[in-house]
C-alpha cells in the first residue's frame, strides 16, 4: 500500500529503520529530491573529489511557524546553508539533510516542505545527496526540525574572512533589511499590516558570483541572519578589531517593515534577514561593486551604508537620521526566538 499523503501522519515506525522508513524515503524524500547520488541508496553518498578548497557549513532549522509568507522551513533549510557557503566566496554544490519529525505530523505538510526544499535546491543549483530521518514521540518535537550541511568549492584566488576589514573599507548592504524576521513575527502573532510583509528567504549564490566576477577588492561577505545587520557588523568589527560608522539614512528599509517595527518598538537593524548580504570592500572599488550589485535582481536596493574606522573598542556606531550618533550594540537577549 502506498503512503497516504492526504490523511496520513508520521508514525514512530517511520524512523525505526524498518520497512515503513524505507517506504517514506522511497515515496517522499528520494522521489522529490531525486539525483544520482541520493539514488545510490547506500549509507553515505560517494561523490567525485572536488578540486580546490572545500567549504563546509552546517545549520539547524527550527523556525516557527513552519510555513510563513515567502517560504517555509524546507526552503529556509536550503537557503540558510547555501548562503553560509556562498558568502565564503564558494559555489555551493551539495547538501546533506537531516530531519527530526514529530509523531503525528501530517504527511501532507511534510510533502509540502520536501517539495519546497526540492525547488529551492534546484534554484540554487545544489543537490541533496544524503539524508537522515528520525521520529520523536508526539509532544517531544514541534512538527519538523531540519539540519542541513552544505559543501562547496571556494573560487580560486578568493579569500574572504571577517578578519580582513581595514579602516577605510566601505560597508555595502544588498537590500532592504528586516523582512524575514517581520514576516515570521507577523505570522506568529497574527498581526496584519496594510502591506503584507514577505520573507526575503533566497539563495544568494547568483548575486555573489556577479560580485566576485567584478574583481572588486572584497574583504568579507556575510549574511545578516539572526541578530540582524547590527549583530553581523559587530561580529565583523570584533573579528577585525576595527570600528564601523554607519549612516542610518543610507540603510534601506521597506516602508511596511519600518512601520511594523515602529508599531512593535523593534529596531530593523536587529531583525533577521535570509536573503541579504553585507559586503566589506576596499574603498577604491566600492562604487564599481555597488553598480554590479544593483544590476542584479537581488541587489536592486543595494547601498553603501558606512565605512570601517579605526577603533580599539570595535564599536559599531551610527549617525542617526536626527543628526545624532549612537552605538549599535550586539543584540542582547533573544529578540525573536526560533526565527530560522
Ligand atoms: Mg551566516
Amino acid at each position: 500500500m502506498k503512503l497516504d499523503f492526504r490523511h496520513g501522519r508520521v508514525e514512530m515506525c517511520h524512523g525505526s529503520g524498518g520497512r515503513a522508513m524505507a517506504q517514506l524515503i522511497d515515496e517522499l524524500f528520494a522521489k522529490l529530491l531525486t539525483n544520482d547520488y541520493l539514488a545510490q541508496g547506500d549509507d553515505a553518498a560517494v561523490l567525485p573529489a572536488l578540486p580546490g578548497r572545500l567549504v563546509i557549513s552546517t545549520d539547524s532549522h527550527v523556525v516557527s511557524p513552519l510555513f510563513f509568507p515567502g517560504g517555509d522551513i524546507g526552503s529556509l533549510a536550503v537557503h540558510g546553508t547555501v548562503n553560509d557557503v556562498a558568502v565564503m566566496g564558494a559555489r555551493p554544490l551539495y547538501l546533506a539533510a537531516s530531519f527530526i519529525l514529530e509523531e503525528g505530523f501530517p504527511l501532507a505538510e511534510l510533502k509540502r516542505i520536501v517539495e519546497s526544499m526540492a525547488r529551492a535546491a534546484a534554484a540554487a543549483n545544489v543537490l541533496i545527496v544524503t539524508g537522515d530521518t528520525k521520529v520523536v514521540e508526539k509532544g517531544k518535537g514541534d512538527g519538523v526540525f531540519i539540519t542541513t550541511t552544505g559543501f562547496g568549492v571556494a573560487r580560486d584566488g578568493v579569500t574572504l574572512s571577517g578578519n580582513r576589514a581595514r579602516p577605510g573599507d566601505k560597508i555595502l548592504l544588498s537590500g532592504r533589511i528586516g523582512e524575514h524576521g517581520m514576516a515570521i513575527l507577523s505570522q506568529r502573532e497574527g498581526l496584519t499590516f496594510d502591506a503584507p510583509i514577505i520573507s526575503d528567504s533566497a539563495a544568494l549564490g547568483g548575486l555573489i558570483e556577479a560580485m566576485l566576477d567584478s574583481r572588486a577588492d572584497l574583504r568579507a561577505l556575510r549574511d545578516p541572519t539572526r541578530g540582524g545587520l547590527a549583530t553581523t557588523l559587530n561580529e565583523l568589527a570584533r573579528q577585525s578589531a576595527v570600528g564601523m560608522m554607519l549612516d542610518e539614512s543610507a540603510i534601506p528599509v521597506a516602508p511596511a517593515v519600518a512601520a511594523a517595527c515602529e508599531f512593535l518598538g523593534l529596531d530593523p537593524c536587529y531583525i533577521a534577514n535570509e536573503g541579504k548580504l553585507v559586503a566589506l570592500c576596499g574603498p577604491q572599488d566600492a562604487d564599481k561593486l555597488l553598480d554590479v550589485m544593483r544590476q542584479h535582481p537581488q541587489g536592486q536596493n543595494a547601498a553603501i551604508i558606512g565605512e570601517v574606522i579605526e577603533d580599539s573598542h570595535a564599536f559599531v556606531q551610527m549617525t542617526t537620521c536626527m543628526g545624532g550618533r549612537r552605538i549599535l550594540d550586539w543584540l542582547s537577549g533573544e529578540q525573536l526566538p526560533r526565527i530560522c
